[in-house]
């Protein structure tokens, strides 16, 4: 109920941070306003990350970044679904596990037209707590970012929101639509390069964890199929295309030096009236099976107990309380 308080103190803040109830919702931890300054929210931070019922386990924390409009708010809701399914109500999560429960899916707000212009980092207020194969337990933390790659004059602050996001996160979503290009590797060479300078890479290590090329509305299944397999197929042949100019190879293997591990998803269209109708409000009945279908494989893919990744830094395991420095610290380096 510490969220519930927290919520009901949070006045005077952009939208999704004026609930008044203590239900879940996003929470905006780092802003960047057009004066080009770059804040964190500590009231926020220490009384989510400070929780004494948390604080203390290992945490993983799920980002997703990548042009705005391209569904990102919305996947993550399929993600809290299953978190809220697997780890809070406990329910077996198997195959199907997306016919169970609300018809309509809630959670991070999508659509989001007029908040075109803002940037910064949201994370649902809701921690969840899972248990990993060990036994051992770990909190679960989503991210949404926003702004990202969106407008030329913000160029400093997309970079700052990818490399601060990326840095925060053991899982990094990227999220391209149709498929990789060239292009959307040298932005993220380029703004890891930003967090590679500030995660102070101290040994041979990767500087960053995971990440997981997420390709909306994929459309060569037939070459490629939907899901974790055909991702990794596909991103192989584009990382590795023979006959690459040696710039291009240079820049591929960089990418891939630069996080411990890289994978790649391949979603279908989710249909017509997600895509394009305005009156579309989360109806899961609206959504297209295989849509459906690949998302209830991409979320054991992220979430399950066995496929958690455990946040760590300099390649020890930090604590749910150690985001409250990590954050701050990442942000500092961005204001200038
Ligand atoms: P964000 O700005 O990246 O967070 O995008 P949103 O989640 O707000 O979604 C933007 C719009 O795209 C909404 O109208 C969604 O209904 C729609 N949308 C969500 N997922 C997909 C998808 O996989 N493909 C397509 N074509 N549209 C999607
Ligand atoms: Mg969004």
């Amino acid at each position: 109920q510490q969220v519930g308080n927290l919520v009901n103190q949070v006045n005077n803040r952009p939208k999704e941070q004026t609930m008044q109830s203590s239900n879940p919702c996003a929470l905006r931890i780092v802003n960047l306003d057009g004066t080009r300054k770059i804040t964190t929210d500590l009231q926020v931070l220490e009384q989510l990350f400070q929780q004494p019922q948390i604080k203390d386990k290992q945490v993983c924390v799920v980002s997703i970044t990548g042009t705005f409009r391209q569904g990102k708010s919305f996947l993550l809701n399929f993600l809290l679904r299953y978190l809220d399914l697997k780890y809070k109500k406990k329910i077996s999560v198997d195959k199907n596990w997306l016919s169970v429960g609300d018809s309509k899916l809630t959670g991070f707000e999508w659509r989001s037209g007029k908040e075109r212009h803002t940037v910064g980092i949201l994370i649902w207020s809701e921690i969840f707590l899972a248990e990993l194969p060990s036994g051992e337990e770990i909190a679960i933390i989503l991210l949404d970012t926003q702004g990202t790659f969106d407008n030329k004059t913000t160029k400093q602050h997309c970079a700052a929101v990818f490399a601060i996001s990326t840095l925060i996160s053991s899982v990094q979503i990227y999220n391209l639509k149709n498929q990789i290009s060239q292009s959307d590797l040298e932005h993220m060479e380029c703004f890891s390069g930003y967090g590679q300078l500030i995660a102070g890479q101290n040994s041979s290590e990767a500087p960053f964890q995971n990440v997981c090329f997420l390709i909306r509305d994929w459309q060569c299944p037939y070459e490629n199929p939907y899901g974790v397999r055909g991702g990794r197929n596909y991103l192989e042949e584009f990382l590795d295309a023979p006959g690459q100019p040696h710039e291009l190879r240079k820049q591929n293997a960089n990418i891939r030096s630069l996080f411990k591990k890289i994978n790649c998803f391949l979603l279908p269209h989710p249909g017509r009236k997600v895509a394009t109708e305005i009156s579309f409000r989360g109806e899961l009945q609206d959504v297209s099976s295989e849509f459906v279908e690949s998302v209830e494989e991409l979320a054991p893919f992220l979430l399950s107990p066995e496929n958690l990744v455990p946040k760590t830094v300099n390649g020890q395991r930090i604590k749910v309380g150690d985001l409250v420095h990590f954050v701050q610290s990442y942000c500092e380096h961005f204001m200038t």
